[in-house]
């Protein structure tokens, strides 16, 4: 995929977006209760296939799989099973909305996004989830996903051994995908176990990624002067921020023409090649974005040391 050719827009909070009309809970993370969210994609697929198309209609150019959350279950065998199946199920939904959505907008090219979403194992997890994490890169593949997107990234070390697995495995199969990484930092731009822009610029050079991003964030502002400390990296630039962070209702402050305003610096200097939301991001805010961003020029990627 060329990045370079236009600002891409990329979906919103799949997982907000469903809690938002779901009262479902991770409070206690039995199987079934921690994919809660990603089972749906099984027991009310028309719902999970209604996000997909509303953030296509709103200007997505890629939509995310419902697969955030797959790799979170300890790796028993009734475990893999049940996460192999929502992942399944979550992937092919979003690949027939893209595929029919492309049918009835021929002037259209849209992408799906293998979503995989974070994990810290300990050294005595790490096989197990090493397991998980491959399993969900296979069916991911399966199911013809375009791009692989390993997001929200909190801990540097564990991205790099499932990146290394992932390249591994694109040239076991020979397909053609394109795989992003996206990291969540603070407001010193370290991620949750305080590795450093340093160590994430590492990680970004170290892979042959299409797109390195910043998501979540604490809110659109946190990430637009973040996002500058890469610009030298050979490959696309993403940033999907949240939309604020939730009050104790669950409720997110930004709303679309705030968070629009506060990203179009980035549209407007050409400083971005993909943009879209995080948790808190409805179709109104991807809507409002894609505007902004509608006939505006993206950030040339350089290809020097690629
Ligand atoms: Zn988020």
């Amino acid at each position: 995929m060329n990045f370079g050719q236009k600002i891409w827009i990329l979906d919103g909070g799949m997982g907000s977006t469903i809690l938002e009309h779901h009262q479902l809970s991770h409070d206690n993370c039995t199987p079934n209760s921690c994919l809660a969210i990603e089972s749906l994609s099984e027991s009310n697929p028309d719902f999970i296939a209604d996000i997909h198309r509303s953030f296509l209609n709103a200007g997505a150019d890629i939509i995310c799989t419902n697969t955030f959350n797959i790799n979170q279950l300890a790796p028993a065998h009734d475990n893999l099973i049940i996460a192999n199946s929502a992942c399944k199920a979550s992937a092919s939904i979003a690949r027939k909305v893209a595929d029919d959505y492309m049918l009835s907008h021929p002037d259209r090219k849209v992408y799906v996004a293998g979503s995989i979403g974070p994990v810290s194992p300990s050294a005595e997890q790490a096989d197990d989830c090493m397991m998980l994490h491959l399993q969900q890169v296979r069916t991911l593949f399966d199911c013809n996903v375009d791009i692989l997107l390993l997001e929200t990234v909190i801990d540097i070390v564990w991205a790099d051994a499932v990146l290394d697995k992932i390249f591994e495995e694109i040239k076991a199969i020979q397909k053609p995908v394109s795989v992003m990484l996206s990291v969540h930092v603070d407001n010193q731009g370290q991620t949750v176990m305080k590795q450093s822009r340093e160590e994430i610029k590492a990680l970004a050079r170290k892979y042959p990624i299409a797109a390195f991003g910043l998501n979540c964030g604490n809110g659109a502002a946190s990430l637009v002067d973040e996002i500058g400390y890469y610009d030298d990296l050979p490959c696309a630039l993403m940033v999907y921020p949240n939309a604020g962070l939730p009050d104790s209702d669950g409720k997110y402050p930004d709303s679309p023409e705030a968070m629009a305003r506060t990203l179009a610096p980035l549209i407007a200097e050409g400083r971005i090649n993909i943009i879209g939301g995080c948790c808190g991001s409805t179709p109104g805010h991807i809507k409002a974005i894609s505007k902004s961003a509608l006939n505006c020029s993206p950030r040339i990627i350089s290809t020097e040391n690629n």
